[in-house]
């Protein structure tokens, strides 16, 4: 339909030329040594993006739902163990846990955040579970299945809610997993411990993905799990590997889910950059915000708590024709997107969890609202005015344009 882009989604293009020299000398580094797998590079990656995020250890892997799966394995998730999660994340989220051997369950979110609403999860624990005295452990009335994990998603590079949720997984024993998958870098201000924490060093363990469009991104596939356990870090190493922690003595079986030596050192050259990225997505969102409100268009900006420091993964809006705006802006060459469109209980892939229209009402009508726009590290000003004034023409225009124009 059109095929110029005035302000394309996102821009993956630019910031790896202005490294092109950088990145292309890792390829070459790694072609004299032929170290593709392991060694120093991963290693360098693993110490540095640890202490990006202020804990103790960090494991490269193959993706960030490798990551997920092995995180939940190490953190003790077993066979037909519950592990509650939002309705309102990417389908890695679930199929790791179901990989994991768990079965998901669901919380809706907070309307105004997009992340799990910590008073339905205190009452879906509340409602749910029952304590068995004889296991020692939190079960779920009906299943009798373990109450197992609870996985927060940092949806859009917001932290969801720790406080409440740590106080919650703490009163029924479960561990916290976080979906910092679209988070590198965001902050969270503890109230409790009255100071800032980085996505992925408040829960037992967390998942980081470094596919190419993330914050940090990868030339390729990579994930990583951030922990302060180190028995957590030493069990992810293990299942990574195929179950072992010296060359043909497997412990057990695992998976081959390491990270690339290529990738790491990809990524150590993009990690000197991410806290500048995440500035510039900081200074974009309030461009947005600023515009936005100057224009009185009538979409709903971004909610960012006081304790809260996003960074901007998506800059999602809502608004009431979200078809229609969609529509006009692709038709003025600006790219959106919608993260995500069918939330994952009415997804077909799980039908037999037997949920309906209705169940998370919160989630269901954010998926018809959302949209998100054009954000990227080199997102100009001027495009930002472009995107802002199609998207309030979009909304005084009339719903219905007249026929045989
Ligand atoms: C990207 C993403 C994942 C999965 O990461 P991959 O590296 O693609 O496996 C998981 N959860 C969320 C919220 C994500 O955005």
């Amino acid at each position: 339909m059109n095929s110029k882009q005035q302000v394309p989604f996102l821009d993956l293009v630019t910031p790896h030329q202005e490294l092109e020299a950088e990145l292309t000398a890792v390829f070459q580094r790694a072609l004299k040594t032929a170290g593709f797998i392991g060694g120093p590079m991963v290693e360098g990656f693993e110490a540095e993006f640890a202490q990006f995020c202020g804990t103790a250890h960090c494991v490269g892997v193959g993706s960030g739902t490798d990551a997920l799966r092995f995180a939940l394995m190490a953190a003790g998730v077993e066979k037909d163990d519950i592990v509650i999660t939002v309705p309102n994340t990417f389908i890695a989220t679930t199929e790791a846990i179901t990989q994991a051997g768990a079965h998901a369950e669901f919380v809706d979110v907070d309307e105004r955040t997009s992340n799990m609403d910590p008073e339905k999860l205190a009452e879906y624990l509340e409602t749910k579970c029952v304590f068995d005295g004889v296991a020692g452990q939190w079960v779920h009335r009906e299943t009798g299945r373990r109450m197992k994990a609870i996985v927060p998603v940092h949806l859009y590079g917001q932290m969801a809610d720790m406080d409440p949720i740590m106080d919650q997984a703490e009163k029924y024993n479960l561990v916290v997993v976080e979906d910092a998958c679209q988070a590198h870098g965001a902050q969270y201000f503890s109230r409790r411990h009255q100071q800032w924490f980085s996505a992925g060093s408040i829960g037992r363990a967390a998942a980081f993905s470094f596919y190419p469009g993330k914050n940090l991104g990868a030339c390729g596939e990579a994930g990583a799990v951030t922990t302060n356990d180190a028995e957590v870090a030493r069990k992810i190493r293990v299942i990574r590997d195929h179950g072992q922690a010296q060359k043909y003595y497997h412990d057990m079986e695992g998976y081959n889910g390491r990270l690339d030596s290529i990738q790491a050192g990809l990524l150590s050259v993009k990690l000197k950059h991410l806290a500048e990225w995440n500035a510039k997505r900081r200074e974009a969102a309030d461009g947005y915000n600023q515009l936005f409100a100057d224009c009185g268009a009538e979409v709903i900006t971004p909610y960012e708590p006081e304790w809260s420091r996003a960074v901007y993964h998506l800059y999602v809006v809502r608004c009431a024709d979200r078809e229609g705006l969609r529509e006009s802006l692709g038709k003025e060459g600006i790219g959106t997107g919608i993260h995500y469109p069918i939330p994952l209980h009415l997804q077909k892939a799980y039908a037999s969890m037997g949920y309906r229209e209705g169940d998370f009402p919160v989630t269901e009508s954010l998926a018809k609202q959302i949209v998100s726009l054009p954000m990227s590290t080199t997102l100009t000003a001027a495009q930002q005015e472009l995107v802002v004034n199609a998207v309030q023409r979009a909304m005084s225009a009339p719903l219905c344009e007249p026929v045989g124009d």
